[in-house]
């Protein structure tokens, strides 16, 4: 048997009627570019995170760019965000022209630290991007609490966050604004590349949607230098026909979570840690272990697919070099990253499927011991 860590087949099998006949739907009409849909789903992804304004783009790299820009975060200012993410996250703070600076994660969660905030502060720091990983969210009261004291903006990079909640409020409730990605692997995803920002500002999300789409004012009158970064009508057709069943599927993948976690706590393996404070919509889950690189293979073997979330810490990325990081500097980061294994999650994920990814880990976590 061969699980794939993802397997986007199971669920378009599921809504193929529907999807379908909604693409079909975009095609007869035409309005490719700022159709319906794209509206609707706006509105509708809106109300899906409980009443906020949502500016739709290209992908989740652009959401966090375009909320830099709104933001007016630019060239000297200094953005603490998390090196323990995918390289989105900083890449868009340095094409706005400031710069990333990192702090080390906390080694149970593997999110952004805020004790450490404080020691990475200057008099150039503009903005936190907490980075709500896997489909857990950042201790945000503690994070807010700095952003207040120090009035800095906070982005929150909900990427694989998509619903999650931290003490009951829920993501984009936060921050300045949240930053989602419909990659198609994420929670909810589209078929091709789809983005948007939330924000209970909605002069903030005019902002986004008009740098979005060149800066327009009217169709020849540009007010600011924008970019084209507009959600396909044919992806949002697409998003608008799965986003009703998010929440099942958010439900689905914590099911799959307690089965893990029940028939794994035998093993020597470190589980996810979840904050007590954090509703979590597990969009990966995320094993420790020493001998990783041993265990991955062995599993492999068994056709089990698994994941590395993410290998390199960004500050040891070659791209980032020129910011001057060396080996050593987060080393809870570095740790993480030779120890972290993402295992399969997807809410059509059987119990026979879960079933056999614990058997092959049993397995290989005896060949290990006894060798
Ligand atoms: C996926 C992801 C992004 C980027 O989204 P794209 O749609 O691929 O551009 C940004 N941040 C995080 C944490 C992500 O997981």
């Amino acid at each position: 048997m061969h699980i794939p860590l993802v397997d986007l087949q199971a669920q378009y099998t599921y809504l193929q009627k529907e999807i379908d006949q909604a693409l079909a739907r975009v095609v007869q009409k035409g309005d490719f570019i700022q159709g319906h849909d794209v509206s609707l789903f706006e509105k509708e992804f809106g109300q899906f995170l409980g009443g906020l304004s949502v500016a739709s783009c290209g992908n989740g790299t652009d959401a966090l760019y375009l909320a830099l820009r709104a933001l007016e975060i630019g060239p000297g200012d200094e953005v603490i965000t998390t090196p323990h993410t995918f390289i989105a996250t900083a890449e868009t703070i340095s094409q706005v022209g400031a710069i990333p600076v990192f702090v080390d994660i906390d080694p149970h969660t593997l999110l952004i630290d805020p004790k450490k905030i404080s020691a990475a502060l200057t008099a150039k720091t503009k903005a936190i991007i907490p980075v709500h990983l896997y489909g857990q969210m950042c201790p945000m009261d503690q994070i807010m609490a700095i952003a207040h004291k120090f009035n800095l903006k906070v982005i929150e990079d909900a990427a694989q966050a998509h619903g999650a909640c931290w003490e009951g409020k829920g993501v984009g409730f936060w921050g300045d604004a949240a930053t989602f990605s419909f990659f198609p692997g994420k929670n909810l995803g589209a078929y091709g590349d789809a983005g948007g920002v939330a924000s209970q500002n909605v002069e903030l999300i005019y902002k986004i949607k008009q740098i979005a789409n060149h800066g327009r004012v009217e169709k020849y009158e540009h007010l600011v230098e924008g970019i084209n970064s507009r959600l396909d009508t044919l992806q949002a057709a697409v998003l608008r026909v799965k986003l009703p069943h998010l929440p099942l599927w958010n439900k689905a993948r914590a099911r799959i979570a307690e089965s893990y976690c029940r028939l794994l706590q035998d093993l020597p393996l470190q589980l996810p840690s979840i904050d007590p404070k954090a509703t979590m919509v597990w969009h990966q889950f995320v094993i420790q272990v020493e001998e990783r690189d041993t265990l991955r293979k062995l599993i492999e073997e068994s056709g089990i697919s698994t994941g590395i979330h993410y290998p390199i810490p960004l500050h040891l990325q070659k791209a980032f070099a020129y910011l001057g990081y060396r080996p050593g500097d987060f080393p809870i980061a570095e740790q993480a990253a030779k120890k972290i294994l993402s295992l399969p999650i997807y809410p059509e994920m059987t119990q026979e499927q879960i079933a056999s990814v614990c058997a092959a880990l049993h397995k290989a976590c005896s060949l290990l011991i006894s060798s």
